[in-house]
């Protein structure tokens, strides 16, 4: 039997993302407090006691709890509050008026991740609703600062009050999304993430006139060697378990990647080759899974110059390195001076802008087990995979202090998968109502077989 879909939490769920949604937490400046305050009351109508903290002002987080028997395991559904912009003149429509329409919520956030928020409190005010029994703690956070990174919002909880969100697991966002492969939907399930190395290098030359460019030290041509070599550089491919996993599922899915995906795994040093020829057909694909296989170093910003005819004697450009589990910041800086020694490294100046730690948890777990038969309770038919995510999350705070973190909304593919990813941090972001309320049967049928 194909498990029920709870419609009855439809407008509950499609009212609460929309109220959301208006809330307009771009950040910066951020302006979480509003959508804290906002959530607390709606769920201490329903008897919930909730917490906020602000790490400055109008930077706030909801913390609620339910409590267990005291056993284990207790589990956190985190999510965060904040968006990123969003430019009304782009949209077609306003992008924070939470507005219904053809099925979908459309607005800032409705993605990323406001919609798994009120999925989030659906599950709690379900959870108390239906008085289940719960072994341990079911916690909810709802965070300020993820788009910025975090630090004012669940690493500030995790710096500052870590007795109220450490749990054994933690529910984020970063995965969950069904894509859709050869009509089957392939659910993945966030275990990794790559780390992040932003840093500045400035290069350094002499100044001269411009009409005489021997006599001088140009330092433009000198970043320019240094942009080269890095953007071009291809780093040596490493292949993390949930990649491994993730490609092994494709392969079995599509007869098309079937060829290329086996080659790969039987040969990962011929990586490069066979990516280059998949990215013939599924360029999008080839380098997804590209980002997946190396620490890559992309060139994204670059000053030099103040005139026509004067020589620069400096050049600055940042760099945006994301690096995979089990590298670290150091050592990739490492590796990355290595490779432009030759360019003169007593000319080059480094700068750290931010570096954060990869991570990673297992996907051999009961939580992981139980999200793979709950969504085949829904889907029989369905596969899944963990995945490593080339960006970043706040999952990463959690997994520093133990939690084993998935990154999971469950999502059906509604829109085309590569127009549904666009629109995250793009123009016209929207969910599906149906998303909302398979989303939250999923998630509440986990908790519930879970945790009682
Ligand atoms: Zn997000």
């Amino acid at each position: 039997m194909v498990a029920k879909l709870f419609k009855e939490v439809e407008e509950e769920a499609t009212d609460l993302l929309s109220d959301l949604i208006r809330i307009n937490t771009t950040n910066p400046p951020g302006n979480e407090t509003e959508a804290a305050k906002y959530l607390a009351k709606n769920m201490e109508n329903e008897g919930f006691k909730c917490e906020l903290f602000q790490s400055a002002p109008g930077r706030g987080s909801v913390i609620t709890r339910l409590k267990g028997s005291g056993q284990k395991p207790n589990l956190l559904l985190l999510s965060h509050l904040d968006v990123v912009a969003a430019n009304p003149k782009e949209w077609s429509v306003d992008p924070f008026a939470g507005i219904v329409k053809d099925g979908f919520v459309w607005g800032r956030g409705a993605l990323d991740m406001k919609s798994m928020t009120a999925i989030e409190v659906m599950v709690m005010k379900l959870l108390k609703r239906n008085n289940l029994k719960l072994k341990g703690d079911v916690i909810l956070a709802a965070t300020a600062d993820e788009e910025k990174g975090g630090e004012a919002g669940a690493g500030w909880l995790v710096r500052n009050h870590p007795e109220k969100v450490r749990t054994d697991y933690v529910i984020n966002e970063g995965g969950g999304l069904a894509m859709p492969i050869n009509g089957k939907n392939l659910f993945t399930i966030q275990t990794a993430e790559k780390g992040i190395l932003w840093f500045k290098v400035k290069a350094k030359g002499s100044p001269g006139h411009g009409s005489v460019p021997g006599a001088a030290d140009n330092a433009i041509m000198r970043m320019n060697r240094v942009v080269e070599r890095l953007g071009n550089h291809r780093a040596k491919m490493m292949l993390v378990p949930a990649v491994k996993q993730f490609l092994g599922e494709v392969a079995k899915e599509n007869k098309l990647l079937q060829q290329g995906v086996s080659l790969l795994l039987a040969n990962p040093e011929a990586g490069d080759q066979i990516l280059d020829m998949l990215a013939q057909t599924e360029k999008a694909m080839a380098e997804e899974v590209r980002a997946m296989l190396r620490m890559t170093i992309t060139p994204t910003v670059i000053h030099g110059g103040v005139k026509e005819n004067i020589i620069p004697s400096e050049c600055e450009a940042v760099f945006d390195c994301r690096i995979l589990p089990r590298q670290n910041p150091t050592e990739a800086m490492k590796e990355i001076k290595d490779l432009i020694r030759d360019i003169g490294l007593e000319k080059l100046e480094f700068e750290t802008i931010q570096a954060n730690e990869p991570s990673e948890s297992s996907a051999e777990t009961p939580l992981y087990e139980k999200i793979v038969s709950v969504l085949k309770e829904f889907e029989p038919g369905c596969a899944t995979t963990p995945i490593l995510l080339t960006g970043g999350t706040d999952s990463r705070f959690f997994r520093r202090i133990g939690s084993i973190c998935y990154g999971f909304q469950p999502q059906r593919a509604d829109m085309p998968y590569g127009e549904m990813l666009k629109t995250i941090h793009g123009i016209d972001e929207r969910i599906s109502v149906e998303n909302l309320v398979f989303g939250t049967s999923v998630l509440y049928s986990i908790m519930e077989q879970f945790m009682t």
